[in-house]
């Protein structure tokens, strides 16, 4: 009786893998038709100015409207993408739409206190050649200042690949145009590479802002990343900030910024338009009741 269990336990396996294997070759295959199938979606998240909780900027987040899953988020895609290159159409369709969306914004009237909008990209994405000029590219066409771009990088591209990356980061800072390391702290920069690395900005892993209200240790960490990036004259913004108790945590400490469910969760274009009290069409509509 053990064995036949075993054995079909092994079938049901084999048959899940198999399943898996092919949904993945699946997805790869119609992640190169996504772009040109226009099936990619932006999703806006504001970012905030922790003492008054005024929203200062927006990261772009994308979505994959699948013509058969429905809309899928990064963490379905996002990797396949990067193993299959497709990574590189879909980072410059997010470059190019978050860009022109948000020259948008700034143009209308009540868009002015939005200061930038922060753009993931992947390493593959910011390796592959003509990079830089791309970006120089897109805001050229889509007239919008450098300062408002903030380019979200991880740890590891700016830990490996030292010399061109460090080089082409370099040149986008001498455009402008602003980096931050994304997820900081769960990556393996030491802190003499952290204070000569080209970059602006340390954004906190949700990771380390979870636990800060029930574990001192955590608070105690969180605090002295806040510290580190004051003493490296470098922005920090807290990611994940879920509840109240964050906020006054990580304003109380001094950390300046902050994103997270608290505030909002990513929305769309004309959500945002809609708080801005700038409609679809691009007129101001005057703040009813709200
Ligand atoms: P990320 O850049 O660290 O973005 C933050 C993620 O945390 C987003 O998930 C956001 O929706 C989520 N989040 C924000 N606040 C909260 C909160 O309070 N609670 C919880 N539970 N989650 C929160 P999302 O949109 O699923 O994106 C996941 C990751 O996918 C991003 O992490 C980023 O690494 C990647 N990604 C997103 N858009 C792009 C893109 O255009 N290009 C590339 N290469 N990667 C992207
Ligand atoms: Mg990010
Ligand atoms: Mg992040
Ligand atoms: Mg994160």
């Amino acid at each position: 009786v053990a064995k036949t269990d075993g054995k079909r336990t092994w079938r049901l396996y084999r048959d899940e893998l198999h399943q898996e294997m092919i949904r993945r070759l699946e997805m790869r295959s119609a992640l190169v038709e996504a772009v040109p199938g226009d099936q990619m979606r932006l999703r806006y998240q504001p970012i905030v100015d922790l003492p008054t909780g005024e929203m200062i900027g927006l990261e772009a987040l994308v979505r994959w409207q699948h013509p058969l899953r429905g809309l899928l988020g990064p963490n379905e895609f996002i990797e396949l993408s990067e193993e299959n290159g497709s990574v590189v159409a879909i980072g410059g369709w997010v470059l190019r739409e978050a860009l022109e969306t948000f020259a948008g914004w700034r143009a209308a009237p009540g868009g002015g206190s939005l200061k930038y909008i922060s753009v993931n990209v992947s390493a593959r994405q910011f390796r592959a050649p003509g990079f830089v000029d791309q970006v120089r590219e897109v805001l050229a066409e889509t007239g919008a200042r450098p300062e408002w771009l903030l380019l979200e990088i991880t740890e590891s591209l700016v830990l490996h690949d030292a010399d061109q990356v460090w080089a082409d980061l370099r040149e986008l800072r001498a455009m402008g145009i602003r980096i931050a390391i994304d997820d900081f702290g769960t990556g393996y920069s030491s802190l003499s590479y952290l204070s000569q690395m080209p970059v602006d900005v340390l954004k906190i892993d949700k990771s380390f802002i979870d636990d800060i209200l029930h574990s001192a240790q955590q608070m105690a960490l969180v605090e002295t990343i806040v510290s580190l990036a004051r003493t490296l004259e470098l922005n920090v913004v807290a990611e994940g900030i879920e509840l109240d108790g964050h906020r006054a945590a990580l304003a109380a400490m001094g950390c300046p910024y902050g994103q997270g469910y608290l505030f909002s969760k990513p929305v769309t274009a004309d959500e945002i338009g809609a708080r801005l009290g700038i409609s679809t069409t691009g007129t101001t509509v005057t703040p009813s009741s709200k």
